[in-house]
């Protein structure tokens, strides 16, 4: 297999900062599509992971799983991108293609594993995949979504992981009218479950921890807005069909379970890594469940783009150059962004 070394940003270490770096890419295969990186989002699993929060990653890691560019190559059986076209890529880049899940397009779900776009071992071409900090990725056409040309596309970058893993349960739960569905945290993902869910109709209860968020909820969609750390609020709080829960840390996921009607559900995106508590009576009283979600599979990513591009729904960021991207982490760490990074890669040409 014939590869080319291109520019990326990654570390050595847990405890090290990013830095400039060279890695390995793979020449198109005959499936493949070659994209040059425009624009990458920063998900809070890029901290995680970076960190070893979670324990296995593996070093040097590139993260970056919210990508947007453009197609420069395509293998010769390519037949869904040309060269030019907008092209967007998430978290799958591969999986086994045979399994149930992965037929039914729930890629996320496949029985024997699916490929991670970075710091997963790649099956099939072998070595470490690497992320979206890069100036350009290969992957195969069938792991590739169209990014519509009236999309911002800046902004739409985050839909690849936050719009994704937000949609993906609250169609499950079935939001729509009628419904009224929390979103816990007003990070990355919780601001994107706000304009989605409020999109599809429902009354939206967002709980946050921090004042000066719950004064920009309502400009971001939210019906009502609890600030989760005064008590009053959380008991006058109206009972919720669905709570989506968004939060990246340790947390007491009780009280939420205790704001469901009966029958509702405690649905986890958010992956702090110590284990949550649940209290017996607090799911038995009310038949309620507690569940999570993984990201969504490629049918639906590319589903969730075009219900963005209809509804004008985009993520509103802070862009930031390649050299600002410890800074980045550091303030994302601390919930300090309005509401998701996003990494303007043509900066990775003047980075060392
Ligand atoms: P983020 O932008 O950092 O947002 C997380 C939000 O959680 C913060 O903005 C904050 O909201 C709240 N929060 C943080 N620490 C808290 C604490 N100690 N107590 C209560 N609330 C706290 O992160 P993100 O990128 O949206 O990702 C959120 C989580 O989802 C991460 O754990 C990430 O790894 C995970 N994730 C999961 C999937 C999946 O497929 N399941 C996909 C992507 C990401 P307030 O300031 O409003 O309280
Ligand atoms: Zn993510
Ligand atoms: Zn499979």
């Amino acid at each position: 297999m014939d590869t080319k070394q291109v520019k990326a940003f990654g570390t050595e270490a847990s405890i090290e900062p990013l830095k400039g770096m060279k890695i390995e890419r793979r020449e198109v295969d005959v499936k493949d599509v070659e994209i040059e990186i425009l624009y990458c989002g920063i998900c809070h699993s890029d901290l995680h992971s970076v960190h070893n929060d979670w324990g296995g990653t593996l070093y040097p890691v590139v993260p970056g799983h919210e990508i947007v560019g453009r197609v420069k190559k395509v293998g010769e059986g390519v037949s869904k991108f040309k060269v030019g076209d907008l092209a967007g890529v998430g978290c799958i880049v591969d999986s086994c293609r045979e399994c149930d899940h992965c037929h039914e397009g729930e890629e996320q779900f496949c029985d024997n594993g699916w490929t991670v776009v970075f710091n997963s071992p790649d099956k099939k071409h072998g070595g470490i995949t690497y992320g979206g900090f890069s100036e350009s990725i290969v992957v195969d056409e069938n792991y590739v979504v169209h990014i519509p040309e009236n999309l911002d596309l800046p902004s739409a970058a985050p839909i690849l992981c936050a719009g994704i893993t937000v949609y993906s349960p609250l169609k499950h739960w079935k939001t729509g009218p009628g419904k009224n569905v929390g979103i816990i945290g007003i990070g990355g993902l919780g601001h994107m479950a706000i304009k989605i869910a409020k999109a599809m109709g429902a009354k939206v209860t967002v709980f946050t921890t921090s004042q000066a968020k719950a004064e920009d909820a309502k400009r971001l969609g939210a019906d009502e807005v609890v600030l989760s750390t005064d008590k009053e609020q959380m008991k006058n709080c109206p009972k919720q069909d669905m709570i989506l829960d968004t939060v990246s840390a340790s947390h007491d996921v009780n009280e939420y379970i205790n704001l469901l009607k009966v029958d509702g559900s405690l649905v986890l995106v958010g992956l702090p890594n110590a284990p949550l508590e649940i209290g017996a009576f607090n799911v038995v009283n009310g038949r309620k469940s507690f569940s999570g979600s993984n990201i969504g599979g490629i049918a639906e990513t590319q589903e969730v783009i075009n219900f963005c591009a209809e509804h004008n729904i985009k993520a509103d960021i802070e862009m930031i150059s390649i050299d600002e991207v410890n800074t980045a982490f550091e303030r994302l760490e601390k919930g300090d962004v309005k509401y998701r990074f996003v990494i303007d890669m043509s900066s990775l040409a003047q980075a060392n």
